[in-house]
């Protein structure tokens, strides 16, 4: 009989003692029989609006019901049809306002955890199934993909897929964008980011790094250009055309903002001698979101 209980089973977590001592993913995961008990949560709907709120168009009704077969790699195999970044994905995706928003089991209840079952299956194949490296017969064609943030990571997997010889170029000295530096450990651990880029390289896919394109690799030498439109340039030779104008640039900013930092205490050190209301400076909204998060654990 269908599962119809109203709620999502929640997500095991560490408990807070534990994780007050450590800077480790705070949620576990879905255990086999936690996530086979939320598939069988979904109805499986003909017209799958949940499909059309996603932006990649995972089948989700399809993967869905895998998992509630307990066939588990097959469900990574459905996710990865039209998703190269499950693990992420199922971890820092905003399912809650895209595809979990459309679910027609949140129009009475909770929809069903989507993104949880997401990471299930991409857990599954990285721990104890397969991570798939396969890819189209080699198309003979090259293409260099600029930045390997989540963007550009995914462009390579689907090109790669499709036979492409694909070449990452990096500026920073390791790929993965602000899922390497931005998102904190606790949300995304680096070593679920490290995998997936991991597997793209199975895939074939080169990473070049430390490769500031427009600045270490420049279009003003016809040939180096042409080598980055062929995605077959070596650091070691584009090297040669470094351009130091981009950290004068920065120098210069950073004196400016020194400037402007040194004007700003002094204000405030004026105002707070007159007595008069300090002005206060609010943080970016992912700060306001993760002190919230951590307040509320308090
Ligand atoms: C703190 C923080 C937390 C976030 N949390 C979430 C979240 O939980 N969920 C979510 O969905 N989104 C989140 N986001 C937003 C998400 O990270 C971004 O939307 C996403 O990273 C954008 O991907 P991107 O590939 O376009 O860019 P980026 O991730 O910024 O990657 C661009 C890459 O290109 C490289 N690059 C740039 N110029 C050049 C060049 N000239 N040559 C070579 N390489 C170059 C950069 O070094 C970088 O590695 C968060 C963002 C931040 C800052
Ligand atoms: S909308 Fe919800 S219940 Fe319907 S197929 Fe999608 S996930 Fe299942």
């Amino acid at each position: 009989m269908q599962n119809m209980i109203f709620k999502k089973p929640p997500m095991p977590e560490q408990q807070p003692d534990i994780r007050a001592t450590n800077f480790k993913e705070v949620a576990l995961g879905y255990t086999r029989e936690i996530a086979m008990e939320e598939a069988d949560r979904c109805l499986h709907c003909k017209n799958a609006p949940c499909v059309k709120g996603c932006p990649v168009n995972v089948p989700i009704p399809d993967f869905i019901a895998h998992i509630k077969k307990g066939e588990f790699q097959e469900a990574y195999e459905t996710i990865r049809l039209q998703n190269g970044l499950p693990a992420i994905c199922g971890r820092v995706c905003p399912q809650e306002t895209q595809c979990e928003s459309k679910c027609v089991r949140g129009i009475k209840g909770e929809p069903v955890g989507i993104g949880r079952l997401e990471r299930f299956a991409a857990d599954y194949a990285m721990t104890e199934g397969t991570v798939s490296a396969e890819t189209a017969a080699p198309t003979g064609k090259k293409a260099a993909v600029v930045g390997s943030g989540p963007a550009g990571l995914t462009c390579a997997a689907d090109l790669a897929r499709a036979g492409w010889d694909v070449t990452v170029y990096e500026a920073l000295h390791t790929p993965g964008g602000v899922l390497m530096y931005g998102i904190p450990e606790f949300r995304l651990p680096k070593a679920i980011v490290q995998q997936e880029i991991d597997g793209l390289k199975k895939m074939g896919v080169d990473f070049e790094c430390n490769m500031v394109i427009g600045k270490v690799l420049t279009n003003t030498n016809p040939e180096l250009a042409q080598k980055v439109a062929e995605g077959a340039m070596t650091e070691a030779e584009a090297s040669v055309s470094y351009d130091y104008t981009w950290p004068l640039v920065m120098l210069a900013c950073l004196g400016v903002a020194a400037l402007f930092i040194g004007l700003y205490l002094k204000v405030v050190d004026r105002k707070k001698k007159l007595g008069l209301e300090l002005p206060s400076i609010a943080a970016d909204k992912t700060e306001v979101d993760e002190s919230e998060m951590v307040a509320e654990d308090l």
